[in-house]
């Protein structure tokens, strides 16, 4: 089966729904999203969206308190589009019904502060902020009769130089210059086990972050980093894997799959204690528990190598039970679901994978360096971010980043030449059968999230990446034998990806020989200015540092 749209969004998060319900007034869309269409980062959002709204806040200090996070490494351009038009695409979304928590100031919303931010700018509807805000956007998209395709995993894009390497195995046509290929759709695995191809003028990834390359994330499921990793092989630039952001506190239990124990707990008073009951921090910072996020989550992250440790604990049993059911019933809840009264014990905590900062790389638009492929959310990477996110600014690129990049995939779809869909043959699966061992699948998923925790972790060396490096080639070539073995299943499209993207991000940590923002390596301790005050740019696992899309207004 075939389907022809003008507008591919792949992504139902913050991102994808933004940007195809713009689309929507350009021409016909179709979303793909992997599981149900509510499940994506966004609807885990808890914090909130910064964006200047209060009397005392300005652009300049919202820009300055991103670059002082970026650690010298974000794109002032690309602060300064997000920044400006935030405020304007936060107030669409109000209008599309989205209800953020009022109060009697003068912008007439509550607005809360968070580490990093010199002004209190961040909006929030209690603590599921991002629940509400894919509410209102799958509100909104289901008036416009915008078609979402439920548990729909995207494969692999199709490319003119793709089906040309098809062709001339068979001919002896030329392959294809890199400035004329172009993205015509995408392969696509629907929930009847068949894979269908979805053909449009402009196809937008939103696939959100990676988180699930590592083995603890707050992520959800969907995070495997589907789009940063099709990009990838179709031979986009991809750009700062390296900085990926930790939480300090996950939920530890075997059966809490990946539960965030907000930092407000450290906010009121809990403490960080080691198996033996030790409260480290004071080790580690003057500012204890209150250090800033990646400091607290370098601190726990040395505890536990250094003790051997699985886990450490949050403990708040000095806080009044009444306190702790009045602040934190969400996260009460959720403890007592899995046997920890945290009113009575400490909760085990462990950091965990939380934001994926780099990504497919694009321009001021979405636009990616492959012809007809755009990029936006967490799967791309615009230079907002730098070398570390600052808090709340990642809603929010997502909103203004999905509304310019329906504007240029409008531009995109004009230039297109859909006689080409004409060639694009249906997906062919060989010589594939059914898989006979699901624990081979399951064995090198198990490994890949062990070895990039291990080895590519809070804190690197160079060492522990070369030994990351190696295992990953040997698991690499595995997985692609059982990927073109074996006819494809969910599991397996995302364990080839989990893959592709753990070696990217270990191909950029080798690259960059100093620490900053997130990258931390016990090989090269200090930040150097001098030689790697620069973005980390790979093509097909290769350094490009001139690949990055040039910046368009
Ligand atoms: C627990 C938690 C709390 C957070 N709190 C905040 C906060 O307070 N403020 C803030 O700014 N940020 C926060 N973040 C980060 C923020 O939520 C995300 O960065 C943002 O929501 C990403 O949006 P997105 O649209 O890029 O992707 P997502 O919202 O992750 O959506 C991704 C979409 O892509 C789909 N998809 C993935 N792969 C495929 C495929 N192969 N085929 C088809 N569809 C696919 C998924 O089904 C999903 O619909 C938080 C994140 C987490 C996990």
């Amino acid at each position: 089966m075939r389907y022809t749209h003008d507008f591919l969004v792949i992504g139902g998060g913050v991102a994808g729904l933004t940007c195809a319900l713009r689309l929507a007034e350009f021409g016909t869309v179709a979303v793909l999203v992997k599981r149900g269409r509510a499940e994506s980062s966004t609807n885990y959002a808890q914090g909130g969206i910064a964006a200047v709204s209060g009397p005392g806040d300005s652009f300049d200090q919202h820009v300055a308190d991103t670059l002082e996070a970026g650690a010298g490494l974000c794109r002032e351009e690309a602060v300064r589009v997000t920044v400006e038009e935030g405020p304007t695409r936060v107030r669409e979304l109000i209008e599309l019904g989205a209800e953020f928590t009022r109060d009697q100031s003068p912008s007439g919303f509550h607005l809360t502060r968070e580490g990093g931010h010199s002004q209190r700018r961040i909006l929030h509807a209690a603590d599921l902020t991002g629940r509400e805000v894919e509410r209102a956007l799958l509100n909104a998209i289901a008036e416009a009769k915008i078609p979402i395709f439920e548990d729909h995993a995207a494969v692999d894009l199709i490319t003119v130089s793709k089906l040309r390497t098809s062709a001339s195995k068979s001919s002896k046509t030329a392959p294809i210059k890199a400035e004329d290929d172009r993205v015509l759709g995408c392969y696509v695995l629907a929930p009847d086990g068949q894979v269908h191809a979805f053909l449009a003028k402009a196809v937008i990834l939103a696939t959100g972050g990676a988180g699930k390359v590592y083995l603890y994330t707050t992520n959800p499921d969907v995070a495997t980093g589907d789009g940063i990793a099709m990009a990838h092989r179709a031979g986009a630039a991809i750009a700062n894997m390296e900085f990926i952001q930790f939480h300090p506190t996950c939920l530890f239990h075997p059966q809490a799959k990946s539960f965030l124990i907000s930092e407000a707990l450290r906010g009121e008073g809990g403490i960080l204690r080691n198996k033996a009951g030790e409260a480290f921090m004071i080790r580690y910072d003057a500012r204890k528990e209150l250090a800033p996020r990646d400091i607290v989550a370098r601190s726990i992250d040395s505890e536990l190598k250094r003790r051997g440790d699985d886990c450490v604990f949050l403990d708040m049993t000095h806080l009044p039970k009444a306190f702790l059911l009045e602040h934190f019933p969400n996260i009460y809840a959720n403890c007592h679901a899995f046997g920890i009264d945290m009113a009575v014990q400490p909760i085990p905590v462990v950091p965990g994978t939380h934001y994926t900062c780099g990504g497919v790389a694009t321009d001021l638009h979405g636009q990616t360096t492959l012809p007809g492929l755009l990029a936006i959310g967490e799967t791309a990477c615009t230079g907002l971010h730098g070398a570390n996110r600052l808090a709340s600014n990642s809603l929010l690129e997502g909103l203004v980043f999905g509304h310019r990049a329906a504007d240029r995939a409008v531009e995109v779809a004009r230039a297109a030449t859909p006689a080409l869909f004409e060639t694009i043959p249906d997906w062919d699966p060989g010589a594939a059968v059914t898989p006979d061992e699901g624990v081979v699948v399951k064995q090198n998923w198990d490994e890949v999230r062990n070895l990039m925790w291990n080895y590519v972790g809070i804190v690197r060396t160079d060492k522990r990446l070369a030994r990351a490096e190696h295992r990953l080639d040997n698991l690499l070539g595995e997985i692609e034998e059982y990927y073109w073995g074996y006819l494809v299943t969910r599991d397996l499209i995302e364990l080839r990806n989990i893959a592709d993207v753990a070696r990217l991000i270990v191909a950029c940590a080798q690259e960059r020989k100093e620490s900053r923002g997130l990258h931390s390596t016990l090989s090269h301790p200090d930040r150097d200015d001098a030689h790697c005050l620069h973005d980390t740019v790979l093509v097909r696992g290769r350094p490009a540092p001139q690949a990055w899309p040039r910046p368009s207004r």
